[in-house]
């Protein structure tokens, strides 16, 4: 601030004449207060750039990590009778006519992943689809490629994109989802169908939908899934 030796009225500094009266400015009046808020102010002049680069790190930091997709499966996979074992109960599963009685079906990850491995993930058009199956709820992640893959050299580069949900079963058909992901960012309840969704939408459309939402009651243990199927 810059005082008028004529009016007293406060002047911002940079002027020349008083704001209020018109007067000349005495600049030799100058103080070192005044010359030190002139640091400060061009200081942040200089550096709003790297201001400004601080922030945008800090909102692309959950860009980055939902895009740092998980891609390893959950738990191993099977055989290629693993797949035809998985792909036969199924069929058993829609097939079944009012009256017919089928015993509760077991899968074990192993199975499910070989069933997914090969088959599922082509018709699905994804790179991956894995569950892992554990105490009271299961998990399944399925991994989609945003962007490429490219070939480059021997090396393959692409963006992916990887959504998990965890479900519980609830007693009888009920499944709840718990948790949600997308790459490695967890996802708040309000959100959880960003993950959802998608998967929910392969699976529908896919031909064994049918023989998996005739379950009437789904357990989960470590490792395998018992599923009992009522005509
Ligand atoms: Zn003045």
């Amino acid at each position: 601030m810059l005082t008028c030796s004529k009016c007293g009225t406060e002047n911002p500094l940079g002027r020349v004449f008083c704001t209020k009266c018109g007067a000349k400015l005495d600049l030799g009046r100058l103080t070192k207060q005044d010359l030190d808020s002139q640091v400060k102010v061009s200081w942040l002049a200089t550096h709003w750039k790297n201001l400004v680069w601080i922030l945008v790190i800090i909102l692309l930091i959950p860009v980055g990590l939902a895009f740092w997709a998980r891609s390893q499966p959950l738990a191993g996979s099977g055989q290629k009778q693993d797949e035809r074992y998985v792909e036969s109960c199924l069929k058993q599963m829609m097939n079944l006519k009012p009256g017919q009685i089928m015993p509760n079906v077991q899968f074990t990850d192993a199975q499910i992943n070989a069933f997914f491995a090969e088959g599922r993930a082509n018709a699905w058009k994804v790179d991956m689809v894995s569950v892992g199956l554990y105490q009271g709820y299961f998990t399944v992640r399925m991994v989609t490629s945003v962007l490429g893959p490219w070939k480059v050299k021997s090396y393959e580069v692409g963006l992916k994109l990887s959504r998990e949900i965890t479900s519980v079963p609830m007693g009888g058909p009920r499944i709840e989802v718990r948790k949600a992901a997308i790459g490695h960012l967890p996802l708040p309840k309000p959100m959880v169908s960003l993950a959802l969704k998608p998967i929910l939408a392969k699976a529908v459309a896919d031909e064994y939908w049918k023989g998996i939402s005739r379950a009437s009651e789904i357990k989960c243990e470590s490792g395998r899934i018992i599923v009992t199927v009522k005509p």
